[in-house]
């Protein structure tokens, strides 16, 4: 799997090499080099939060374009999945019961042996 280069920490390690890890969301520096101090984590924030907007403008435009209609399919799915009004349901089935319908198969079966098993002995 590729790494993403963008979020990858932009500090060097003691020996000279750069830092493999990823930096924190929104972040430059991983959470060993500063992306753990509060004021990184606030403007972390702040920077995605300030990208809201742009964002969301560009999913206009791509809805609105008429060039290519996957794209604007997709841009309108995407809004409509942030908004929780796609077309996927969340289902939760559970089974309630079963031990009472195991009880009667268990004692259905062993019935069954017994009766099978009750010629022989006479
Ligand atoms: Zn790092």
């Amino acid at each position: 799997m590729d790494r993403d280069v963008q979020r990858e920490c932009t500090a060097t390690k003691k020996n000279g090499t750069k830092c493999n890890r990823y930096a924190i969301r929104g972040g430059n520096v991983c959470r060993l080099h500063g992306g753990a101090a509060p004021q990184v984590i606030r403007c972390a924030q702040e920077r995605l939060a300030a990208l809201v907007d742009p964002a969301i403008g560009v999913l206009q435009a791509a809805m609105k374009q008429k060039k290519d209609l996957r794209v604007s399919l997709s841009a309108a799915q995407d809004v409509l999945d942030r908004n929780n009004l796609s077309g996927k349901q969340k289902i939760e089935v559970g089974v309630t019961g079963w031990a009472a319908i195991l009880r009667e198969k268990q004692a259905a079966r062993a019935a069954k042996a017994a009766a099978s098993q009750e010629p022989r002995q006479t």
